[in-house]
């Protein structure tokens, strides 16, 4: 689910940032608090503010899912290293898992809009297409964008309705490889549930990637 706030005036970000933002007397709470990190998943260019995040059964969504529209929510400055480098000779490899995909929205969104020279390869990875927040305005980019490559993996089309004819299964080396020249030289973000970035990580390191070229965003909770 998607939530939308009006920028307050002189708000400032750069893509890949989050939030921690605060539920001010909320309708209920429990002992996880009023406060949640999210992502900025819009991009600086637009007039809103825009969240995403998959629903579950807390006090915390249950009343963000309540509230009427228009209700004042209290939230810090953005925060966070996760943005894009600034030497556009080298690629940007994004590896998104799931709700993972928010910092990304925002980087390519931006990207797009300035017409950056850098080349941006998004590698999304989801159960089934129906799972894949913001998969059209995603393809759509990849349009507009000659330097964006946007690479949709599923890894349970068992269980959905819709026909798939992109690629299946974790995101690994053999896929990395067959959109990349060389596996060396881009930088990777990769941002999603801890199990995920850890064991993309990993793949990524064995395959010959240095360390000081992999960056990540653990969205704890998942
Ligand atoms: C930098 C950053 C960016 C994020 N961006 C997004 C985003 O764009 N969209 C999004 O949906 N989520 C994002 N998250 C995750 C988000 O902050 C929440 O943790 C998540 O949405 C789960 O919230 P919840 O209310 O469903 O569950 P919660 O009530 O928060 O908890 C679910 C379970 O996780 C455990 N848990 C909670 N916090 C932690 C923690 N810090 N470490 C270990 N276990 C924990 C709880 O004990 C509980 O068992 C981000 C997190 C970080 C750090």
């Amino acid at each position: 689910m998607a939530f939308q706030f009006e920028k307050p005036p002189g708000f400032d970000f750069t893509p890949g940032q989050s939030v921690d933002l605060t539920l001010l007397n909320p309708p209920e709470t429990d002992s996880e608090g009023n406060i949640r990190t999210f992502s900025i998943a819009s991009a600086p260019f637009e007039d809103q503010l825009r969240f995403a995040t998959r629903m579950r059964d807390t006090a915390f969504k249950r009343s963000l899912k309540k509230v009427p529209l228009g209700t004042v929510v209290k939230m810090d400055s953005a925060m966070g290293s996760f943005t894009l480098h600034k030497n556009s000779a080298k690629p940007a490899v994004f590896l998104a898992g799931g709700i993972g995909i928010t910092p990304f929205s925002s980087i390519v969104r931006q990207a797009d809009h300035d017409r950056a020279p850098h080349r941006l390869y998004l590698f999304y990875s989801n159960r089934r297409p129906e799972d894949a927040p913001f998969f059209e305005v995603l393809q759509n980019l990849e349009k507009t964008n000659p330097n964006f490559r946007f690479i949709a993996t599923m890894t349970e089309m068992s269980g959905s309705k819709e026909t798939w004819n992109g690629e299946t299964g974790r995101i690994n080396r053999e896929m990395l490889s067959k959109y990349l020249n060389d596996l060396r030289g881009p930088i990777y973000y990769i941002a999603g549930p801890p199990a995920m970035v850890s064991l993309m990580r990993k793949m990524l390191v064995a395959s010959g990637v240095d360390e000081d070229d992999i960056r990540t965003d653990e969205f704890a909770g998942y």
